[in-house]
């Protein structure tokens, strides 16, 4: 009987390791969100959430990542799962007012997250030059989730006002037009 017992343990692990890498896969690869990174990339890349609900920040301070190997990005990017969630509701909303009536600046910041990081994807590393990208496609990515063109403009100009100063010197450059 003994190799039945081993052949149910290895028939389980197999099982275990299936299950863990649906729900990783089910959990993180967010389909409309990559379309749209794609679009700005150029190419086909895949945005996926990670982290706490409800977080726009993690640990270290970050809101999204996209790692480099040499000068050329890889094709994946990660968002905090907040940033995902205040995307999604901000699609679902019924978008009643010019700028979000609900915390317009964290859906601000939502926008300005997966631009930023759909333009490293794009093959762009430097941060203050990905922040620049990333500030003039905000209203493409909020027409994108639902916004009229005049919603879309009215995020752009507020978050070219009012991201800026939130982050690490290093994201801004003179350079960049304002
Ligand atoms: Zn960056």
């Amino acid at each position: 009987m003994r190799w039945i017992a081993y052949g149910l343990l290895a028939l389980l692990g197999a099982l275990t390791v299936l299950l863990h890498h649906g729900a990783a896969t089910a959990k993180t690869a967010d389909p409309q969100l990559s379309a749209i990174a794609s679009e700005l990339a150029g190419r086909q890349v895949t945005i996926r959430c990670e982290g706490l609900s409800g977080a726009l920040i993690g640990a270290r301070g970050e809101s999204g990542r996209t790692e480099f190997i040499g000068d050329k990005p890889v094709s994946v990017s990660y968002l905090r799962e907040g940033i995902c969630q205040t995307l999604h509701a901000y699609a679902r909303s019924h978008k009643d007012c010019l700028l979000p009536c609900r915390r317009p600046l964290d859906v601000a910041w939502s926008l300005n997250t997966l631009a930023h990081e759909s333009v490293h994807l794009a093959g762009i590393r430097n941060e203050a030059r990905t922040e620049c990208a990333a500030l003039r496609v905000i209203g493409f990515v909020a027409r994108n989730l639902g916004a009229s063109p005049a919603q879309a403009d009215a995020l752009a100009a507020y978050s070219i006002t009012e991201l800026p100063r939130r982050m690490p010197p290093e994201y801004s450059s003179a350079a960049c037009p304002s």
